[in-house]
């Protein structure tokens, strides 16, 4: 018998919603009943620093608000550190992660010193300046065993090496428009992002590779999200590979920009749905500002 196919929504709680993460709800509930298929809610919540209760209520506030039904119990990454921490170990036996030491400060000094034209990722952060990669495994296993803080990184040729070329289906559109079969990038050019992070010192995981092992924990078959996230698809796909994990199928959507054209912020008070519901909006019109129906 064929399962359902499964959808989520997963925000952060690191702000009030706006008509972007509506639009990104209201098109998954859309597309899971046209499809017969369940929505799930996840709360991705592994930054400390920037997550707060307060948000976390206001999204199922919110979300009950404009009508969304989900799944309950609602998953929360920072319950799941267990799960984020035994994908590390697998990658780390697979000899594909290694520790890098430099705070946040000595990266900006290193990216200064390579000067205005060293490469950035996707997201516009610079590429890792430092040679960690390279460090004798003798001093690395000091450093680790003296406490000094670290991140962990994907040494990214020897993590394409292993898996080849891969690519996804997209019924959506890139930034480009690019749709159908995507080449996932980091294959053809290991530099378009780097040894990204994927735990930091504070967290044991970054938000590539938790949403990579929730999407394949809650059997999730359909990614539907924003266009900002679709080259972050690439490095989603190698870790899928990696681990053996599933490839789900992807959707990425329009973003709504400001007057500016710029990404709505989770700072502009003018496009937070709380803000919206005061003045008297509707569910309803909800919909039509977010430009569906
Ligand atoms: N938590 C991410 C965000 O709020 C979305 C992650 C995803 O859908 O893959 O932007």
């Amino acid at each position: 018998m064929n399962r359902p196919p499964v959808f989520r929504f997963a925000p952060s709680p690191n702000g009030f919603m706006h008509l972007g993460h509506e639009l990104s709800a209201l098109l998954n509930a859309d597309m899971a009943r046209a499809a017969g298929g369940r929505l799930l809610l996840r709360i991705e919540d592994i930054d400390a620093t920037r997550c707060r209760p307060e948000y976390e209520a206001a999204i199922y506030e919110d979300l009950a608000w404009i009508g969304l039904q989900w799944e309950r119990p609602v998953r929360r990454q920072s319950e799941h550190f267990d799960d984020y921490r035994a994908a590390l170990a697998k990658l780390d036996a697979l000899g594909l992660i290694y520790p890098s030491f430099e705070s946040r400060a000595e990266i900006a000094r290193l990216v200064a010193e390579r000067g205005s034209d060293w490469p950035r990722d996707p997201d516009g952060a610079p590429l890792y300046p430092g040679d960690a990669k390279s460090m004798k495994p003798a001093e690395r296993a000091q450093r680790i065993a003296a406490g000094e803080p670290h991140a962990l990184r994907l040494d990214m040729v020897a993590a394409i090496a292993r898996t080849g070329p891969l690519s996804w289906m997209e019924s959506g559109a890139g930034p480009s428009g690019e749709t159908g079969t995507i080449a996932a990038e980091p294959a053809a050019n290991p530099a378009i992002w780097g040894d990204v992070i994927l735990a930091r010192k504070e967290t044991p995981t970054s938000y590539h590779l938790a949403v990579v092992v929730d999407d394949a924990s809650q059997g999730v078959t359909d990614v539907v999200r924003g266009r900002d996230l679709f080259h972050a698809t690439g490095v989603h796909r190698l870790l899928q590979a990696l681990l053996g994990l599933p490839q789900p199928r992807y959707h990425h959507h329009r973003l709504i920009l400001d007057a500016d054209g710029r990404k709505l912020s989770k700072s502009t008070a003018a496009t937070a749905l709380r803000e919206l519901r005061a003045k008297g909006v509707t569910p309803a019109e909800i919909r039509t500002m977010a430009g569906l129906d």
